[in-house]
């Protein structure tokens, strides 16, 4: 999977800012067969969001702004990929909570994603990053192994 740098970075930021208060938000961008994710845009908590030590409830509202615009600059060629969230002073493993939001979003088809791709952010200040995504009906989430694509002009 990839996942480009400026967006990549704009988590980290966001992670950092929150610290030591979780944070997360929306990942954007295109998936085809599974394991084949492109991570290209992220969409943060929003500032109506609520931040506490180990949960954080995000703006929806203002996520859902963020998301209707984002499509409509992109020509509807977007895709909502899944969620990413912090763990401060965490690992990345995920939660009993965790897994059970990825299993009720690939088991939903209105939730949009059909493979929902999960990342976590550990630890702060410096951070690990994991991506894991769902498969509907192949057991537990899998780990994606992440390349970074920046190019020099980011
Ligand atoms: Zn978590």
């Amino acid at each position: 999977m990839w996942w480009a740098a400026a967006a990549l970075e704009e988590a980290l930021r966001e992670a950092q800012r929150a610290y030591p208060s979780e944070t997360g938000g929306l990942l954007l961008g295109w998936s085809g067969q599974p394991g084949m994710v492109f991570i290209s845009q992220v969409i943060g908590p929003g500032p109506g969001a609520s931040h506490r030590a180990t949960a954080f409830s995000p703006d929806a509202a203002w996520q859902e702004e963020q998301l209707a615009y984002a499509y409509e600059l992109a020509g509807r060629r977007l895709q909502y990929l899944g969620d990413w969230h912090t763990h401060p002073r965490g690992t990345t493993r995920l939660s009993r909570t965790d897994r059970a939001t990825l299993r009720h979003i690939a088991e939903h088809p209105d939730a949009r994603a059909e493979r929902p791709v999960m990342a976590v952010l550990a630890g702060g200040p410096l951070w690990q990053i994991s991506v894991r995504q769902q498969v509907h009906g192949r057991g537990g989430p899998r780990p994606l192994i992440l390349e970074v694509w920046k190019s020099p002009s980011d």
